[in-house]
């Protein structure tokens, strides 16, 4: 019933106990397992439910025990674009501007003294300013479905080596319109397959549509309703 059951890293352990965050809600009991274990997960789960930590936390601990791996890889591919194209290892979308700061305060939170480097985009904004924060490192990806479009077709988001991709509040996304930007960005041949990346999705409700979003976005997912 504490953080300390699951293998975190050192740096991220640290990093939970300087939030305060003493024990798991109960969405963060259920899934960090899940997660670590590799699984791909649906999740219903509120906003309030701790579902943003939920998800950083393992995704930030295993690239943390993992190390460079492919990162290494994207740094090859870094030198043949310059520094100007970053290929980041794990993806969030959110709806909002506001969801999408939120994730980015958390994430910046628990990798504070670890090598992982998150980064955010969103619409609405000076994008100069958002790509210049791109150029100097990005492990980690917070987007705003529209805006990540943007960056990929500006050439300056590679999505070749995300491993592990996140839909939170994915049934706002859909009542905001955002389905062919997410289907674009999933199921263009870049992004690695399902099954080979890992895949969360969250969200409130399961109506049909999302059902049929888990259908193509996830492997043999585990369903989890807190
Ligand atoms: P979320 O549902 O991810 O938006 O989180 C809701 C709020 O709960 C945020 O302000 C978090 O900082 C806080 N929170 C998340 N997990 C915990 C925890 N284990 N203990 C205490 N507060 C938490």
């Amino acid at each position: 019933d504490n953080f300390e059951d699951v293998d975190m890293g050192e740096i991220i352990m640290g990093n939970i106990m300087l939030t305060r965050y003493t024990r798991p809600t109960p969405v963060q009991k259920h899934a960090i397992p899940i997660i670590t274990g590799k699984r791909d997960l649906m999740a219903c789960a509120q906003t309030g439910s701790g579902k943003t930590a939920a998800f950083l936390v393992p995704i930030l601990s295993q690239l943390y025990i993992e190390g460079p791996g492919d990162a290494s890889f994207a740094s090859k591919d870094m030198s043949r674009f310059g520094r100007r194209k970053q290929f980041p290892l794990a993806l969030i979308l959110a709806p909002t501007r506001e969801l999408a700061s939120q994730i980015y305060d958390e994430a910046r939170k628990f990798s504070y003294r670890s090598c992982v480097r998150p980064c955010v985009v969103y619409g609405g904004a000076d994008i100069g300013q958002q790509i210049r924060e791109l150029e100097r490192g990005c492990h980690l990806l917070v987007a705003t479905p529209g805006r990540l479009v943007d960056m990929m077709e500006r050439a300056k988001i590679g999505l070749e080596y995300c491993k592990y991709l996140v839909l939170d509040e994915a049934d706002r996304m859909l009542d905001m319109g955002f389905e062919p930007q997410i289907r674009k960005i999933v199921e263009q041949d870049v992004m690695p397959t399902r099954g080979v990346r890992q895949t969360l999705m969250f969200s409130a409700t399961f109506p049909k549509e999302i059902q049929l979003l888990a259908r193509d976005f996830l492997e043999d997912y585990i369903f989890l309703a807190v």
